[in-house]
C-alpha cells in the first residue's frame, strides 16, 4: 500500500473489515469475525439492522439535505420519541458525542448568565471521566492524556474525584454552574459510578441551584440495559447527552434537558449545520422504533447477565484476572498488566474486542447478542487469557 496521506491520529489494526451483518463482520480475505466491540458502542443493533436500512433509503429517495432554517419533520419525530423514552422535554439534534456535551456546557453557561442573571459558569467533573476532543470537552475530561499539547486550555472547569462528596463540596464556589458526569466511566477503565454517591450528588446539585449534566454519550440508547443509564439509578438529570447508538452507525447525537432550559437557548444562540438532518434523523428514529418492538434495553440487560455469569464461571481460577465489573453490555475485565497483547490475539482467533486503559479488555458487543454468540467470545477469550498468562514474561512481571 502506498503511504497513507491521512493524519497519524490512529494506531489503526492491521485488519481491512469491508462488510458486517448482525455480530459479524468479515475482512477483505473473507474471514469472518465475531464483533465484541461494534465500532465503540456505536452499533447497538448489530451491523445494518434490517429496519434502519429500510428508513435510510427510502430518506435518501426523498431528500437528502435542507439545513436547520426548514422544518424537519423527521427530526422532530425523532426528538419526540427521546422524550417518550426518557424524562427529557427538549432536543437539540448534533453530529457527536462531544458536539454534544458542547451543547450541554453552553446550555448550562447561558442558562446561569441570561435566564438566572447570574455570573456562573464553571463545570465540575470527575478524574478518570472521558467527555471528548474539543477544546472544552478535553478541558472537562477528567486525563491528563487528552490535554497535552494543546494549552492553553478554556477556563471553568474543574476536576475532583470520584465518590469524594467532601471534594465535591469544597469544589463548589458562587461561580459553579453545573456538575457534569458519566454513571459508567468507560473509556476510563469501565467504572460504574456508585448509587448512593449519585443520588447524594444530584440532591447537593438541587441544594446548591447546580444544574446536573450527565454524559450519556456510552451508556445511552440501552447500552446498560435501560433506555438511559440513569433510569437505573432513579436520578433526573436536568439535561443529559447521547450519541453512539442512537442512530445505529450514521452520526449523530442529541443534548436533551428539562422544559425549564428552554428558554435559555433562543434563535440564534446555538446551532449545527447537519444536525438532525432528514437522513440521521430517519436513521434515529428507525432505531427507537426497532429499540421498542424488539424490547432492545430488556434484551440488553438479559444478555449482560448472562456473559456476566458465564465471564465470572469461565474467569474464577484465572490469577490475570482481577475483577470482572461494568453495566449492562458495557463489562470490563481488568488485569493484572498490559492487555494489549491480548487484543492482537483476538483478531487472530476472529474475536474484536477493545481495551478501557492499558490493562482493562472491554467487552461491547450489540444489545442483541444471542447466547451461542456470547458462549463462543467467552470461550474464545477465556483461551486468550489462559495463554497470555502462561508466557513466561508475564509470569515473571506479574509473578504469578
Ligand atoms: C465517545 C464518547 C464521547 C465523545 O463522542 P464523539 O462522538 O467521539 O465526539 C464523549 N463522552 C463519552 C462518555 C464517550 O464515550
Amino acid at each position: 500500500m502506498t503511504q497513507s496521506v491521512l493524519f497519524t491520529t490512529y494506531a489503526r489494526y492491521p485488519l481491512n473489515l469491508v462488510k458486517g451483518h448482525g455480530s459479524w463482520v468479515w475482512d477483505d480475505q473473507g474471514n469472518r469475525y465475531l464483533d465484541f466491540m461494534s465500532g465503540l458502542a456505536v452499533t447497538n443493533l448489530g451491523h445494518a439492522p434490517e429496519k434502519v436500512k429500510e428508513k435510510v433509503k427510502a430518506q435518501l429517495d426523498e431528500l437528502w439535505h435542507i439545513s436547520n432554517l426548514f422544518h424537519i419533520p423527521q427530526q422532530e419525530k425523532a426528538a419526540r420519541l427521546l422524550t417518550e423514552v426518557s424524562c427529557a422535554d427538549a432536543v437539540f439534534f448534533c453530529n457527536s458525542g462531544a458536539e454534544a456535551n458542547e451543547a450541554a456546557i453552553k446550555l448550562a453557561r447561558r442558562y446561569h448568565q441570561k435566564v438566572k442573571g447570574a455570573d456562573r459558569y464553571e463545570i465540575i467533573t470527575f478524574e478518570q471521566s472521558f467527555h471528548g476532543r474539543t477544546l472544552a470537552t478535553l478541558t472537562a475530561t477528567g486525563q491528563q492524556k487528552v490535554k497535552d499539547g494543546f494549552l492553553p486550555l478554556p477556563e471553568g472547569f474543574k476536576t475532583v474525584p470520584l465518590h469524594d462528596l467532601d471534594a465535591l463540596r469544597s469544589a463548589i464556589g458562587p461561580k459553579t454552574a453545573a456538575v457534569m458526569l458519566e454513571l459508567v466511566q468507560a473509556e476510563g477503565g469501565v467504572y460504574p459510578v456508585e448509587r448512593g454517591f449519585v443520588q447524594e450528588l444530584a440532591a447537593l446539585c438541587k441544594q446548591e441551584g447546580l444544574l446536573l449534566i450527565l454524559d450519556e454519550v456510552q451508556t445511552g440508547m440501552g447500552r446498560t440495559g435501560t433506555w438511559f443509564a440513569h433510569q437505573q439509578y432513579d436520578v433526573e438529570p436536568d439535561i443529559f447527552t447521547t450519541a453512539k447508538g442512537i442512530a445505529s452507525g450514521l452520526p449523530a447525537g442529541a443534548m436533551l434537558a428539562k422544559d425549564f432550559l428552554r428558554e435559555a437557548f433562543t434563535p440564534g444562540t446555538h446551532a449545527s449545520t447537519f444536525g438532525g438532518n432528514p437522513v440521521s434523523a430517519a436513521a434515529v428514529i428507525a432505531t427507537i422504533e426497532t429499540m421498542r418492538e424488539e424490547r432492545v434495553p430488556e434484551r440488553a440487560a438479559e444478555a449482560s447477565a448472562y456473559l456476566m455469569e458465564q465471564l465470572r464461571v469461565a474467569l474464577a481460577d484465572q490469577p490475570f484476572v482481577r475483577d470482572i465489573r461494568g453495566l449492562g453490555l458495557i463489562i470490563g475485565i481488568e488485569c493484572a498488566g498490559p492487555v494489549g497483547e491480548i487484543v492482537t490475539a483476538g483478531q487472530q482467533n476472529k474475536l474484536l474486542f477493545v481495551t478501557a486503559g492499558p490493562n482493562v479488555i472491554r467487552l461491547l458487543p450489540n444489545l442483541l447478542v444471542t447466547r451461542e454468540e456470547i458462549d463462543q467470545a467467552v470461550e474464545t477469550l477465556t483461551g486468550l487469557i489462559a495463554d497470555h498468562a502462561a508466557k513466561d514474561a508475564v509470569k515473571e512481571e506479574m509473578k504469578l
